[in-house]
C-alpha cells in the first residue's frame, strides 16, 4: 500500500501516519518528493488497515500496489532511478556503455583493453575475475589475482569497473575492490547472496536468469530494494529459447516491458545473448532503439586466443565502431552517450 500525504501535510501529520503503520504491523518507507511525500507501507500479505490509514491527518489518498514487487514497481516510484558507479551515472535518458574482457587473463591483456574502452567513450569497466563456467575443466578465473588487476587497471584509465560475485565466500574481497557487484544469469535467484551484495549498499547489476520472466526478475531485484539498497542496475543478457542460430534470444522486448513496469535503469548485454561476435552489433543497436539504458559488451585483444567466450568478444577496433553507431542510434531516439 501506499499512503500518500496531502501537498502540505506536516511533519506531525508524518509522524502519525508511521506510527499507526507500524501498530499495524507493518513497516512503513517514507518516500520523501518534490511535492509530497508518499509512505509506503511494507509486511507480509494480507495488508490491513487501509480504511483507518485513509482518515488520519493529512492523508490524501491510500493506493494499493497490484504487483507482488512493491519498492521495484513504477507505483512506489514514479521517476526513473539513476545509478551512480564510481562517479558515472547509468539511467535516465543516458546511454551507458560498459565494456571489457570476459575473463581479466592478465594486466597486459586487461591494460590493453581498459584504454581502448576509454579511448573510444566507454563509461565502465567489465572483467571476470571468479566466473561461473558451464563445465568444470573450462578456466574459472583468476580469481583474487584478477580482481586486483581489474582495480588497478581502472585507476590508471580512469574508468569504474563491474565484476561478478559468485558466492558469499569471495563478497567481501570482490567489494573491495570494484564499484558495482554484478550477479551473473545462474544467480539470479540465489536470493542469500543476493542479499547480502545488496548489504553491502553498493550498485548492484542483476542479469536476467536465462530462464527467468519479466516478473520473477524484477522480485530478484525486489529482495535487493528491500534490504535498503536501491542501486540496481538490470540487464537482459538472453533467454533460452528453441531456436539454435543464437546461443540465447536476447529479449528486446523486456526492455520497455522492465521499464513500464519498474524504475530502474536496463541494460542489454548482446555478447552473452548471441555467443557470436557478428551479431553483437545489430543487437546493441536494437537495444538501444528499444530504450536500453546501456549496453555492455565483451571486447578482447586477441578474441581467438580468449580463455573463455572468445567467439563473442570484439576487437578493440570493432568496439570502437560499435560505439560511434550506438551513439547515432541513441540520438536518433533522442538519447545520448554522455
Ligand atoms: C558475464 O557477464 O561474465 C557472464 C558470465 O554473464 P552471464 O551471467 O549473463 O552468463
Ligand atoms: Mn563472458
Amino acid at each position: 500500500m501506499l499512503v500518500i500525504m496531502k501537498v502540505n501535510a506536516s511533519q506531525s501529520s508524518l509522524d502519525r501516519v508511521q506510527e499507526e503503520i507500524e501498530k499495524l504491523g507493518y513497516t512503513p518507507r517514507p518516500i520523501i518528493g518534490d511535492s509530497r511525500t508518499v509512505v509506503g507501507v511494507l509486511g507480509q500479505k494480507p495488508l490491513r488497515g487501509k480504511q483507518h490509514l485513509q482518515a488520519l491527518p493529512d492523508v490524501s489518498d491510500v493506493l494499493e500496489i497490484s504487483t507482488p514487487y512493491k519498492l521495484a514497481s513504477r507505483e512506489w516510484q514514479p521517476n526513473d532511478t539513476i545509478v551512480n558507479v564510481g562517479g558515472t551515472r547509468i539511467g535516465g535518458s543516458k546511454v551507458s556503455i560498459i565494456a571489457g574482457p570476459c575473463s581479466i587473463e592478465s594486466y597486459e591483456q586487461t591494460k590493453t583493453v581498459g584504454e581502448a574502452v576509454k579511448a573510444a567513450g566507454g563509461h565502465i569497466l567489465r572483467g571476470g575475475a571468479f566466473k561461473p563456467r558451464t563445465s568444470p575443466y573450462s578456466f574459472q578465473g583468476m580469481g583474487v589475482e584478477g580482481l586486483k588487476i581489474l582495480k588497478q587497471v581502472g585507476e590508471e584509465v580512469g574508468l569504474p569497473t563491474v565484476t561478478e560475485v559468485t558466492d558469499t565466500a569471495v563478497l567481501e574481497i570482490t567489494a573491495q575492490h570494484t564499484d558495482m557487484l554484478q550477479i551473473g544469469t545462474r544467480n539470479m535467484q540465489n536470493f542469500t547472496l543476493i542479499k547480502e551484495a545488496a548489504r553491502t549498499g553498493m550498485p548492484i547489476f542483476l542479469k536476467r536468469g536465462m530462464s527467468a520472466t519479466v516478473k520473477e526478475t524484477i522480485l530478484a531485484a525486489e529482495y535487493i530494494l528491500n534490504e535498503g539498497n536501491e542501486k540496481v542496475v538490470l540487464c537482459e543478457r538472453g533467454i533460452r529459447t528453441f531456436v539454435d542460430h543464437t546461443r540465447n534470444t536476447l529479449d528486446v522486448s523486456a526492455i520497455p516491458a522492465f521499464q513500464r513496469l519498474t524504475h530502474l535503469p536496463v541494460v542489454v548485454d548482446p555478447s552473452h545473448a548471441a555467443g557470436k561476435r557478428s551479431k553483437v552489433l545489430p543487437l546493441s543497436l536494437a537495444g538501444v532503439a528499444a530504450g536500453a539504458q546501456g549496453v555492455m559488451v565483451e571486447v578482447h585483444p586477441n578474441p581467438e586466443e580468449a580463455l573463455s567466450d572468445g567467439p563473442q568478444q570484439l576487437l578493440p577496433s570493432q568496439f570502437k565502431d560499435l560505439v560511434d553507431r550506438i551513439r547515432l542510434v541513441a540520438e536518433a531516439v533522442g538519447r545520448k552517450l554522455d
